[in-house]
């Protein structure tokens, strides 16, 4: 059961309506997980649904979560899909209503507890409760909090830091989730909730795919913005917590959220000095005149960083072919160029190590979309090939091309819908 803010407007009891927690494991690792199904039919918190999945929105879930973690970046798993056998009537824009294959999501996560699970135990005005909570956060999640003069403010600090640094992940591939309600967003790091999301093609700070969210609050470039909002209604659930009297718990939790913007700039920084094959964070505005180019003049963004590692090897014309105006870049990479200037590394090396980090391939949303039909059809052979080619996304591969590329223009904008 869980409470949380939706589009910023409070929902007291949530709950989910349509997952099962089947209990947890110990994997070989020593790593304690949930093992939940998604689809599995109406819960008492199931309101008005179905409690049901359809299997276009669950593959949606397995491809994309499996990308996000050969990516390197903490998300739930999804273990399997299984197609129920029956239909379920679901409401296709334009078309109306129509019956869909239905399907389970065996989803692994390093648990379920999420911002609005505090907000519900906050709302019950049972301090000893919260304290429970937050007592099995620590132990499950951030063990190290444990041992700190004040374990539920370190407990909320972790929360912070491990956001900043998913965060900064996500802006990094060009990750939009697409519904970043306080409900889906998790206590331990972990992306979670795969609905509306999609990578971003063509870098654009405004880039929002999901059909509902009209006034773009959960835009790309407003990630950071929300995640601080989000764990802003964190910090006042766990208030209580805090200190003894509400005018010191507010002061310690405010520094707190505060540190939210400098560490998500660490991790920025430090990622974007990966992609960038640089030894040191650069001169001050390279990456954000980079990003500002890119957005400008509708660069793709996977496309681009890859493209890096070639101008590195001496090779700059596929960069120049993103652009429509190449002086532009050119300008930009002479500061790019004599950053890296003291970089003792040999070229092929640096190189090497920027495609480590650079993906060539990402679950492209026109491909998604023809995955995940050809599967509402019957057919899974592209949705495997799609698996396939996005959890090995640092390696090129002969023959992929096609994956490798943004849809063309007559196929824009791409618009993801939550009728999930
Ligand atoms: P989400 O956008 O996936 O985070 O979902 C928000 C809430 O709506 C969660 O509580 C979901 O379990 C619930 N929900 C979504 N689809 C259904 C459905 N078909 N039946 C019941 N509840 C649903
Ligand atoms: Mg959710």
């Amino acid at each position: 059961m869980y409470a949380g803010h939706q589009f910023g407007n409070y929902s007291p009891r949530l709950g989910d309506g349509r997952a099962l927690l089947l209990g947890e494991f110990v994997d070989d690792d020593g790593s304690r997980r949930d093992l939940h199904l998604k689809g599995s039919g109406r819960t008492p918190f199931a309101r008005g649904g179905d409690g049901n999945a359809a299997v276009g929105p669950m593959l949606r879930e397995y491809v994309i979560g499996e990308a996000m973690h050969a990516l390197g970046i903490p998300t739930t798993r999804a273990l399997a899909v299984v197609a129920t056998g029956q239909q379920i009537e679901r409401e296709v824009p334009l078309v109306g209503e129509v019956p869909l294959p239905g399907a389970v999501l065996a989803r692994v996560a390093a648990s379920h507890l999420r911002v609005g699970t505090f907000q519900y135990a906050a709302a019950t005005g049972d301090t000893d409760l919260l304290a429970r909570l937050a007592a099995y956060a620590i132990d499950r999640h951030h063990p190290d909090s444990a041992t700190a003069e004040r374990p539920y403010l370190a407990l909320y600090t972790a929360v912070v830091e491990a956001q900043a640094s998913l965060i900064a992940r996500w802006m990094a591939v060009g990750f939009v989730h697409g519904v970043m309600n306080t409900d889906n967003m998790t206590i331990s790091g972990e992306t979670i909730d795969y609905g509306p999301c999609a990578f971003m093609d063509r870098h654009h700070p405004r880039t929002v795919f999901s059909s509902i969210d009209h006034g773009g609050r959960y835009a790309y470039g407003n990630q950071p913005g929300i995640a601080q909002w989000n764990l802003a209604r964190l910090a006042e659930a766990m208030l209580p917590l805090f200190a003894d009297t509400p005018d010191e718990a507010v002061a310690a939790a405010t520094d707190v959220l505060r540190s939210f913007k400098e560490r998500y700039e660490r991790h920025c920084t430090a990622v974007m000095q990966t992609k960038l094959g640089l030894t040191h964070a650069g001169p001050a505005g390279l990456v954000d005149d980079l990003l500002a180019l890119m957005a400008a003049q509708g660069v793709d963004h996977t496309q681009l960083f890859r493209s890096l590692s070639d101008v590195v090897r001496g090779d700059v014309d596929g960069t120049h072919e993103l652009f429509t105006d190449p002086a532009a870049f050119d300008t930009w990479a002479a500061r790019w160029t004599a950053a890296r200037a003291d970089d003792p590394r040999p070229v092929a090396e640096v190189a090497d190590a920027m495609d480590r980090v650079n993906p060539v391939y990402i679950p492209r949303n026109h491909l998604v979309e023809a995955a995940l039909t050809a599967a509402t059809d019957g057919d899974l052979a592209p949705f495997d090939r799609l698996v396939q080619v996005v959890t090995n996304p640092f390696e090129e591969r002969l023959g992929l091309g096609e994956y490798a590329k943004p849809a063309s223009v007559d196929e824009l904008p791409y618009r993801t819908f939550c009728g999930t």
